[in-house]
């Protein structure tokens, strides 16, 4: 009886240990849906006030683009840009590349310790220039996040919830984003 006893006075204990272990697990399993989405690319600019410049070869509506998409995160987060003629932190060239598979990318200038000071984005008039002014913007709004230090993020269900940075161009497209996002801005503003 008496270890019958001591048996059963165990199987509370365990319980609760078991309990604990599972909320433990449950708290680990849901932190990173509480935590940022954004994700980094692991190097940024080694200064929050930074310069730009563009070289618009080919097509049209760009240079309004390009504008408006670099003071949107000049605007909305704690980087700041201005235009420059000399070099530039970031250059954003228009050109057509071809049918490469890619809207926009850009080329680093190299990483060092965690930190860049050049950037070059370039975009693709081969496959954008049949899109909107709004894609466009979309696009070039999407690579200054990169050359900022922003990783792709995918996260979202719906159009209203899908990330600028997300890596999806036609998706990006298709739903008309076109600006920085909550989740776009949070990621720049904790490198910044
Ligand atoms: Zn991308």
């Amino acid at each position: 009886m008496a270890a019958s006893a001591s048996g059963s006075a165990h199987t509370p204990l365990l319980a609760k240990l078991a309990l604990l272990l599972l909320l433990a697990a449950l708290i680990v399993a849901v932190a990173p849906q509480r935590a940022e989405a954004y994700n980094l690319l692991g190097c940024k600019y080694t200064t929050k006030n930074l310069t730009f410049r563009m070289a618009v070869n080919v097509g049209t509506g760009y240079p309004t683009a390009i504008t408006e998409a670099v003071y949107d995160w000049s605007g909305n987060t704690d980087v700041n840009f201005t235009g420059t003629s000399g070099t530039p932190n970031l250059q954003i060239t228009v050109s057509n590349y071809g049918n490469t598979g890619w809207y926009g990318r850009i080329s680093s200038g190299g990483c060092s310790r965690g930190l860049w000071t050049y950037q070059h984005a370039q975009l693709n008039n081969t496959l954008l220039g049949g899109k909107t002014t709004q894609n466009k913007r979309g696009t070039a709004a999407h690579e200054v996040g990169h050359a900022l230090g922003l990783a792709h993020n995918d996260s979202g269900s719906a159009c209203s919830s899908y990330k600028l940075m997300n890596s999806f161009g036609d998706l990006q497209h298709a739903c008309n984003i076109y600006a920085t996002r909550t989740d776009d801005r949070n990621g720049v503003n904790a490198l910044y």
